[in-house]
């Protein structure tokens, strides 16, 4: 039971894109960042 209640509980976290290749982005606490770890390592060249 406990596992199905932590299923549940992620498929409530909504899911974000990146907008610039479209990739999962997981969203860190402690960032606003809209861009995947990939693009913004790309952007900060
Ligand atoms: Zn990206």
């Amino acid at each position: 039971m406990q596992m199905k209640k932590s299923i549940e509980f992620f498929n409530n976290i909504p899911a974000k894109h990146c907008p610039e290749c479209g990739d999962h982005i997981i969203e860190h606490a402690e960032s606003f960042l809209m861009e995947c770890d990939r693009c913004l390592s790309r952007r900060e060249d």
